[in-house]
This record gives structure tokens, sequence and C-alpha cells, in this order.
């Protein structure tokens, strides 16, 4: 009997290869480099997709509204509006599409503020079709997931889309550092969360940074929510990392 090594037994050969899509999947891409825009478009769509191409961020948010897409890969630097505030727009909106943003911007803030915007993911450029496709394959198996509206604890809230706190009736003025950490507590309101874990998740996870700057910024934190309400929301716990009180504090 000849060898043949093309078929698995349990697999149909159709259904072999990460490439093919169960059903077709769209992605708009917004990207105002017209030439990298269509090689964009010819990469993703040789991995299976596709691609639709806004050129600024006006035609980009409208698309995004209007498109039903599977998935949106965002510049940053556009016309009309910046990716920054075409992600804003659609989180304030309460459209969940999943977003990469995909940047020539590569600090740390940069991606922090992309991600504390309510974007998913972030790449920078240049990159690799290969790998921007499987991270547009992993956004899109986790698929659009509401996040809360309002993370609240006890009195303590802050609305993670229209980015305020409030303490009781109380207006917080947090920078974006200070505003991801509490969000990133608050999303885990009672559990104890170490240094490395913060540091890892609000600020860059390339980035070589002290664990001393996750105190100082637990400082500043601290002294916004806390301090002026005679609180003790965010606890210091000795040798482990800090807990956000579930009831506020
Ligand atoms: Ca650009």
């Amino acid at each position: 009997m000849p060898y043949r090594r093309c078929e698995h037994p349990e697999r149909p050969a159709a259904a072999v290869g990460p490439l093919r899509h169960t059903r077709t999947v769209r992605v708009l891409v917004v990207e105002d480099e017209r030439r990298l825009a269509s090689a964009v478009r010819r990469g993703l769509t040789a991995e299976g997709f596709v691609v639709d191409v806004a050129h600024d961020g006006v035609d980009g948010l409208h698309l995004a509204r209007e498109g039903g897409y599977d998935a949106v890969v965002l510049d940053l630097m556009l016309p009309g509006l910046s990716g920054y505030q075409v992600c804003e727009r659609l989180r304030a909106e309460r459209n969940w599409v999943p977003v990469l943003i995909l940047s020539a911007k590569d600090g740390e803030y940069d991606q922090a503020d992309g991600l504390d915007l309510g974007a998913d993911d972030y790449m920078t450029k240049p990159f690799s079709y290969v790998v921007l496709a499987a991270r547009l394959r992993a956004l899109l198996r986790r698929g659009a997931r509401p996040r809360p509206a309002v993370l609240a604890a006890g009195d303590l809230r802050l609305d993670p889309a229209a980015r305020t706190v409030r303490r009781g009736e109380a207006g917080v003025e947090l920078t974006a550092r200070e505003f991801a950490l509490l969000e990133y507590l608050m999303r885990r309101a009672g559990q104890v969360v170490s240094k490395a874990e913060l540091l890892e998740h609000v600020w860059d996870p390339d980035a070589v940074a002290d664990l001393n700057v996750v105190e100082v910024y637990a400082g500043y934190v601290r002294r916004k929510i806390d301090t002026p309400f005679g609180r003790n929301a965010l606890q210091t716990v000795r040798g482990a990392g800090y807990r956000l009180a579930a009831d506020g504090g």
C-alpha cells in the first residue's frame, strides 16, 4: 500500500492548517500611509482575512462603528482623529470590537495609553505579518468582551471608558499611569496583587523598571483616593504587594 503522508486519519484535510477560518473574518485596517495600508491588506488577505482599509481617523471611526468588523488594526498617528481618539470614542459608545494598535510609537507610555483607552493589543512597526495575523486570531478567540461600564469598590468608582474616578460625590484627578494602576487593582478588588504583577501589567512588560516605581505610584494614588477622605482603600500587604479593599476602605 502506498504511503500517503498528507492525510490525518481523524481530521478532514480541509480543516488542517491555522489559516482556514470556518467563517469569513472581516478586519478593518486604519492606516494613513497608503503603501503600508496596501501591504497590510495583502499580508492579512494572504492569511485568510477579508480586509477593508480606511486612510484617516474619521473614516476609520465611521467604518468601525458601522461595518460590523471582527477586529480593527489601528494606527495611532492619523489625520482627522488619532488612533487614541478612535479607540476612546468606540469604547465610550460601548463598542467592544477587538482593537489592535499597530504603531511606530514604541514608548512604554504610548503603549500604556493605548491599552488604557481600551485597545486589546499593541504591536510596534516594523512587524511581521505572520505575528500580526497570529495576534489577531488570538484576539478573535477572546472575542469582543464587554468591559464593565464602571468599576466600584464601596463609594470609590472608576469609569474606564469615561476615564473618571469618584470618591462618593467628589471627583478625583489621576494621571494616566495612576489611573491604570488603580484600574488594575480595582479589577482585582479584595485580592493581593504583587508589585511585580503591577509592574508587568501597568508598565511596559519589556521595560526594565524598578519595583520601587510601583511603590511611588501607589503612594501618589493613595494621596488622592484615600488621604483626603480619611480612608484606607489601597492597602499595603507587607512582603506581598497591594490590595484594593473591596468595600472601598
Ligand atoms: Ca500614521
